[in-house]
C-alpha cells in the first residue's frame, strides 16, 4: 500500500485522547479497485477538496489502497450486546477509521473504511464485505438522511475485483462511511465490563466535549451525559417508527452514542403496517420487530447506563441507580410525545395546533388510525400520502386501500372534525411534505443490488439512489418507485446481517 501526496485534512482527536482504545492496522490492498459510487454532494459537505482527487486516484483512496499522507487508520475497540447476549470483545473486525474531518459547518466527522481486511479484532471474520450489503448501506443511510433522520452516510463504494466467500463467492467492496463519530454503547461496554473506570471516564468526556458540550454546563456531567442520549435515543427512534423503518439488528455495539442510525445489515422498510414485522433471517424471536424498537433501545440505553454508575458516585451507588432509573424513566414519554407529535404533523394537523403534547382524543385518533391500518392490511407509507388526495377530494387512492369502508368513514368524519379551518390545499400540500412517496422498496432494493452484484449494472442502483433521495416529490414517470412489493415477495423477504 501506498502513502499518497494527497491530504483530506484529517486530524485525529479519537486516536489522540483516548490511546488504548484501538489498534493500529492498516488496510489490506485490493487487486483491482474500480468505483461504483461516489458522494459528490457528500463530499462537498465535508469540504474535501476534489481538485487532487483524480478519477484514477478515487477508487485507490477509498479502498485503502494508498492512503491520505495524513491518514492514521485505526482499528476501535468496543463490545456489545448482541440479541442480548453479552461478547466482551467486539470491535473493528472489517472496518478502519481513517481520520476525521471538520465539516463545513463545523463539525467533527469520522471517515472510515468498512471491508477494508483483517485485524485483530476479526475474529473468524475475513474483514471483507460484499458489493451488495455496501450498495445497501449506501442507499439506505442516503435514503434515511432524505428522510431527516440523523444517520451514517457513505461517501464512496469501490468494487475490489476481488471475491468474498459467502454462501457463494460474490464481488468484493468497501465502502467510505461518515459518522458523526462511531463510538457506540459497546465503547462504553468494553471498558466497564473489565472495571476500568478511569478509561469509562475518559471516553464519557470525549463524548461531552464532542456530541454533548451542553453537557459541561451541568450540575453532574455524567447524568447529564446520559440525560442527553437517552433523549437523542428517543428522538431517534421516533423518526424510525414515523417512516416504517426497521434497523433489524438492534445490538448495543451497533447503537451511536451520536444518535445517528448506524450499521444498516439486515434493515428494511415496512410495507404492510404490522408492529410484528420483522426481516432479518436471524431475528427469530422478533426481538428487533419494527413494534419493539422503543422498547428495545431503552433496553440498550440501560447497559449504557450501568456503564455510567461508578461515575455517577461510587460511595453511594443506590443513590446513583435510583438517578440513572429516574433518567432512564424518561425515555418513554420523551418517544411517545415525539412520536404522536410527529404523527399529529403526517395526518396533516400540526397547523390545528401547535403540539406540544396531545390529550387523549388526539392520541386516540392516531392509535386507531394505525389500527385501521393494521386491521386493513394497508401499506404504511401510502396510506398516510393518500390522506393528501383524499384532502383535495380525490377520495379513491385511499379508499381503495381499505376494505372496512365503514370502520375508514367514522375515522374520516374525527380526523376533518380535528381540521378545522385548515384549507384544503394547504391540507394536502403540508401532509405531501412530510410522508414520503417513495421509500426503498424492498424488492426494488434486491433487483438493483442483484444488478449491481451479478451483472456489474449499476443503472438501477443509481435510478432507485436519485429517487430516494427525494422522498417527498411526485413525479408521475415514477410511479412503480412508490408501488409496495408484490404481497408474495413481502411475505417471503428476508434480509441478511450482510457480512
Ligand atoms: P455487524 O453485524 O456488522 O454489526 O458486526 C458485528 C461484529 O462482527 C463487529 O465486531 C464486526 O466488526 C464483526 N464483523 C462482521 N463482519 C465481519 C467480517 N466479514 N470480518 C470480520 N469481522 C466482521
Ligand atoms: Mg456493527
Amino acid at each position: 500500500m501506498n502513502s499518497s501526496t494527497i491530504s483530506l485534512n484529517f486530524e485525529h482527536s479519537y486516536a489522540e485522547h483516548l490511546p488504548d482504545f484501538f489498534a493500529e492496522v492498516k488496510p489490506t490492498p485490493v487487486q483491482k479497485p474500480s468505483l461504483l459510487q461516489f458522494n459528490t454532494s457528500l463530499a462537498s459537505e465535508l469540504g474535501i477538496d476534489d481538485r487532487g482527487l483524480t478519477p484514477e486516484l478515487v477508487p485507490r483512496i477509498f479502498s485503502g489502497n494508498e492512503l491520505p499522507r495524513d491518514a492514521r487508520p485505526i482499528a476501535q475497540i468496543y463490545a456489545g450486546h448482541q440479541f442480548g447476549n453479552f461478547v466482551p470483545q467486539l470491535g473493528d473486525g472489517r472496518a478502519l477509521l481513517l481520520g476525521e474531518v471538520i465539516d463545513r459547518q463545523g463539525k467533527r466527522r469520522d471517515i472510515a473504511l468498512k471491508g477494508s481486511g483483517r485485524t485483530p479484532m476479526s475474529r473468524g471474520g475475513d474483514g471483507k464485505a460484499a458489493v451488495g450489503p455496501v450498495l445497501r448501506e449506501y442507499l439506505l443511510g442516503e435514503a434515511m438522511h432524505a428522510l431527516g433522520i440523523p444517520t451514517t452516510r457513505a461517501l464512496a463504494a469501490v468494487a475490489t475485483g476481488e471475491p468474498v466467500m459467502r454462501e457463494r463467492p460474490l464481488p468484493g467492496a468497501v465502502l467510505t462511511r461518515v459518522a458523526a463519530s462511531h463510538v457506540r454503547v459497546g465503547t462504553f461496554q468494553y471498558f466497564a465490563a473489565r472495571r476500568q473506570t478511569e478509561h469509562v471516564r475518559k471516553l464519557a468526556d470525549y463524548v461531552i466535549q464532542r456530541h454533548y458540550p451542553e453537557v459541561n454546563e451541568a450540575d453532574d456531567r455524567y447524568l447529564a451525559l446520559l440525560q442527553s442520549v437517552v433523549q437523542r435515543q428517543a428522538d431517534l427512534i421516533a423518526r424510525w417508527m414515523l417512516v416504517g423503518f426497521i434497523h433489524g439488528v438492534m445490538n448495543t455495539d451497533n447503537m451511536a452514542i451520536s444518535g445517528e442510525t448506524i450499521d444498516y445489515g439486515p434493515c428494511a422498510f415496512m410495507e404492510t403496517y404490522d408492529p410484528a414485522a420483522v426481516f432479518s433471517s436471524i431475528d427469530h424471536a422478533g426481538r428487533y420487530a419494527y413494534g419493539n424498537q422503543p422498547a428495545i433501545a431503552l433496553w440498550n440505553l440501560a447497559r449504557f447506563a450501568e456503564t455510567l454508575l461508578p461515575l455517577l458516585g461510587d460511595e453511594n451507588s443506590e443513590r446513583a441507580v435510583a438517578d440513572a432509573t429516574a433518567i432512564l424513566e424518561t425515555f418513554l414519554p420523551r418517544f411517545e410525545q415525539h412520536w404522536y407529535n410527529g404523527a399529529w404533523t403526517k395526518l396533516g394537523l400540526a397547523d390545528s395546533k401547535s403540539v406540544d403534547s396531545l390529550n387523549e382524543s388526539e392520541c386516540a385518533l392516531v392509535d386507531d388510525w394505525l389500527e385501521l391500518l393494521k386491521t386493513n392490511k394497508v401499506d404504511y407509507t401510502l396510506a398516510w400520502r393518500a390522506l393528501a388526495d383524499f384532502a383535495e377530494g380525490d377520495e379513491s387512492p385511499l379508499r381503495s386501500l381499505f376494505k372496512d369502508q365503514t370502520g375508514l368513514e367514522n375515522w374520516l368524519a374525527r380526523w376533518t372534525e380535528f381540521q378545522g379551518e385548515i384549507d384544503p390545499s394547504r391540507l394536502a400540500s403540508t401532509i405531501r411534505a412530510v410522508n414520503p412517496l417513495y421509500i426503498p422498496r424492498n424488492h426494488l432494493v434486491e433487483e438493483a443490488l442483484a444488478a449491481a452484484s451479478n451483472n456489474g449494472d449499476l443503472s438501477s442502483f443509481e435510478a432507485l439512489l436519485s429517487v430516494v433521495q427525494h422522498p417527498f416529490d411526485e413525479n408521475p414517470q415514477l410511479a412503480r418507485y412508490a408501488e409496495p412489493a408484490p404481497m408474495t415477495f413481502t411475505a417471503n423477504y428476508q434480509t441478511f446481517c450482510g457480512t
